[in-house]
């Protein structure tokens, strides 16, 4: 498989699933170059295209969740953050993807809780 080619090919797929969702591809063209080519490799070994940044545990209910883009099954924590886990998709008024704050869903709940967020 031509690795370029692929990650190309997954970034157009990947465009039409995430646009509706109000997301788009991070404006930081080497995170995204990066991922996708982790991608890449993890659906050669796999079979699809799983998540680079979040572990799989060999149970396929669990493991489908993580097959990118993965927004759908995490949408709350991501909306929050205005990106997705690993930052390869970001909200679409998004420009500085770096000003952006990766926290868990444990840290969300709480500041949820807290009346912060
Ligand atoms: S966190 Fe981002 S890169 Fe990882 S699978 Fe989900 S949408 Fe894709």
């Amino acid at each position: 498989m031509d690795v370029q080619k692929r990650k190309q090919k997954l970034r157009e797929m990947f465009q039409k699933v995430v646009d509706p969702l109000g997301y788009k591809f991070s404006p930081d063209e080497e995170i995204v170059d990066f991922l996708l080519e982790q991608e890449v490799i993890l659906e050669k070994e796999h079979g699809h295209p799983f998540c680079p940044c979040q572990g799989r545990t060999g149970e396929r209910e669990h493991d489908m969740k993580i097959v990118c883009p993965c927004i759908p099954f995490h949408r709350t924590h991501f909306d929050a953050m205005k990106r997705c886990w690993c930052g390869l998709y970001v909200h679409k008024d998004v420009d500085d993807p770096e000003s952006l704050i990766q926290i868990s869903l444990t840290e969300l709940e709480e500041l949820q809780k807290e009346g912060k967020i």
